[in-house]
């Protein structure tokens, strides 16, 4: 399955393709993988420039290629209409879901259709954020390119947790339009949990919280780690909250002590220098006590350490208010998580690091870059994708239902789409013939009701059933969908132990787009589906009733009339007639004809079989 590459600097060969996992943030971006020969996730340093990328894009007033990044950071004071930031916030979104933050930001967002997704104006050209975030991907695309002199063209992308369907679906397309297929979406605090190494173990069970804290956003995330399988158990936060906001608390406390009110309404200029200040001072203090700069020769701006504590204890507070809300929504109380882990650029302020450990009773655990850490885990479960990490679990779901077909080509579903893997489920059949000693199980993915439309994954014979009359065998078949995605089916009836068993890996040659086509084919469809699910079961139930009522003329013609034979097998012929018609109401009149005219005949027979079980003589 993996193509093999050739790694342009060494010109050696490269078996494994490289799968990269991608933090694609609201302000900061990064790409991670997994180095081949350490094993260790690697944040991407592309040139020595970091390796982190702004999520910044500008577009040059000269019409040249949008630059990403630092170098379009830059140009977020002196060209604010040209240099979109903060395109996360606008994935997936319509105006009518920004409500009156859209006028916050500093470029143009469109209302055209408030019912449709929000476009962003660059003079006379219009952008999708799904188009601007896809620029960001592109840039850690070629960064990673470069760095590992090999094509990069599968990626894991991070979203938050609470990200909707359409938000997630709008990551993945960015990601197609960068050229980049999308493996996986993985939930950022997961990705976290999982840089710090929990989750890697499918044995142990934990309870996390993920406070992350970023540059305009803050996420509390609470998750549960069960059988290899992370769940969240409730998340949290303030979208308009993050370290930005300490940027600004500082810049208003030096305008108020230096009464630079006027002077910053009258340069913008000068109110940029201030934020970078600020910024400045910000992550100074993370590991001083006091910062010190010369704004002009009229002001020298200090702040120390308590000063800004007392500044941002507000909003530090408010991030706790949210992490209560979550272990409440979690129904848990502190001293029942297994760790706590800091996430974000602004979790490497002491306040924040102090009150986050304060309040859930035990030491953050800060022990990987903050900034990284999200990047780092995509990379790991980008590895555990590529198959690289065969003792591990798959942390997933199946996208699409597992069943077999049954009587009539329909699909019988016995593992529903989304069931989280690892999973086991089974169902008992029957023989519907009979003596019947063999039975096709044929297994189906899909979601549409009738098999031929489903994808067929596998078909075995399970041989060897004793020989007994039609209903009576139990067939039990069982689905055993393990962490690897491999399914294994197997069945057994249950007298004679007679069993046989496929194993299958689902997934093996869909791709996203034909996982995502089979879907909505099933949604077109479902109306189409209902009735052609109705003619079947109608077409079976009157294919039973011919076997029963055939079945019953050749054990007991000598109970009845040359006259009722006849009746009964004009009934039957005029049955088999109505079955090729397609039309349910009239297959089940003609069932309803056959039946009404042999219950006289069947009840007979039972008298006499009675009587005669009577007299001893044995029932037929
Ligand atoms: P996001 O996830 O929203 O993209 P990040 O996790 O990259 O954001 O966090 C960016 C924020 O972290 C910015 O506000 C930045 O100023 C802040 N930050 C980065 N380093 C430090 C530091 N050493 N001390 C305090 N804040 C920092
Ligand atoms: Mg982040």
């Amino acid at each position: 399955m993996a193509k093999v590459s050739i790694n342009l600097s060494t010109g050696a060969l490269q078996q494994e393709e490289i799968i990269v996992g991608i933090d694609l943030g609201t302000t900061n971006s990064l790409v991670a993988y997994i180095h081949p020969e350490s094993r260790q996730p690697i944040a991407i340093n592309d040139q020595g420039r970091g390796t982190i990328v702004p999520s910044v894009v500008h577009f040059p007033a000269d019409g040249a290629a949008p630059l990403v990044g630092t170098d379009a950071k830059d140009y977020l004071e002196t060209d604010p209409e040209r240099t979109i930031y903060s395109v996360k916030r606008l994935l997936g979104k319509s105006y009518r879901d920004l409500g009156n933050h859209a006028g916050e930001l500093g470029y143009k967002v469109i209302d055209d259709d408030s019912e449709g997704l929000v476009k962003i104006r660059v003079e006379d050209r219009f952008y999708s954020p799904i188009e601007l975030s896809s620029e960001i991907l592109k840039e850690l695309r070629a960064r990673a390119e470069h760095a590992l002199k090999t094509p990069v063209n599968k990626a894991v992308i991070t979203v938050p947790a609470y990200f909707n369907d359409s938000q997630r679906q709008a990551t993945r397309d960015a990601g197609r339009l960068a050229g980049l297929e999308v493996l996986r979406i993985v939930n950022e605090p997961t990705a976290a949990a999982l840089a710090y190494g929990i989750g890697l173990n499918p044995e142990e069970e934990k309870t996390v919280a993920v406070y992350d804290l970023g540059g305009g956003t803050f996420d509390i995330s609470i998750l549960s780690l069960h059988q290899g399988i992370f769940e969240v158990l409730s998340t949290n936060g303030d979208t308009y909250l993050g370290g930005d906001d300490f940027d600004r608390a500082i810049v208003n406390h030096w305008v108020h002590r230096h009464e630079l009110q006027q002077a910053v309404a009258d340069s913008p200029q000068l109110k940029q220098r201030l934020r970078l200040l600020a910024e400045q001072a910000k992550r100074y203090l993370s590991d001083n006590d006091l910062f010190g700069a010369q704004l002009d020769q009229a002001n020298n701006l200090t702040l120390n350490r308590t000063e800004f504590d007392e500044l941002i204890r507000p909003l530090v507070e408010r991030t706790i208010d949210s992490c209560r809300r979550a272990l409440h929504d979690a129904k848990l109380t502190a001293d029942k998580l297994d760790a706590v882990l800091l996430v974000g650029g602004s979790t490497r302020v002491p306040l924040v690091y102090d009150s986050v450990s304060a309040f859930f009773g035990q030491p953050a655990n800060a022990s990987l870059n903050p900034d990284e850490v999200v990047a780092l885990g995509a990379a790991i479960q980008a590895d555990i994708l590529a198959g690289n990490r065969r003792d591990i679990l798959l942390l997933d779901v199946t996208p699409l239902t597992l069943g077999i077909e049954t009587m009539g080509g329909l699909m019988d579903p016995i593992i529903p789409r989304n069931s989280k893997i690892p999973t086991k489920a089974g169902r008992q059949y029957t023989t519907s013939v009979d003596g019947q000693v063999n039975m096709k199980i044929s297994v189906f993915q899909g979601e549409r009701d009738l098999v031929k439309e489903n994808r067929k994954l596998a078909e075995f014979d399970l041989r060897g059933i004793p020989a007994m009359p039609a209903g009576l065998p139990k067939i039990d078949v069982n689905f055993i969908l393990n962490a690897d995605g491999i399914l294994k089916v197997e069945a057994i009836e249950l007298r004679s132990g007679t069993q046989q068993s496929v194993e299958i890996k689902p997934q093996y040659g869909l791709t996203d787009e034909q996982v995502e086509q089979m879907l909505m084919d099933s949604l077109t469809h479902a109306k189409d589906d209902v009735a052609a699910r109705m003619v079947i079961e109608a077409r079976t139930a009157a294919e039973q009733m011919l076997y029963q009522v055939d079945r019953f003329v050749q054990n007991n013609g000598q109970h009845l009339t040359e006259e009722e034979i006849t009746q009964t097998r004009q009934k039957a012929e005029a049955l088999r007639g109505t079955l090729i018609s397609g039309d349910k109401d009239l297959i089940y009149r003609a069932v309803d004809d056959l039946e009404e005219l042999t219950r006289p005949f069947a009840e007979r027979v039972m008298q006499i079989s009675i009587k005669q079980a009577m007299s001893g003589k044995k029932i037929i």
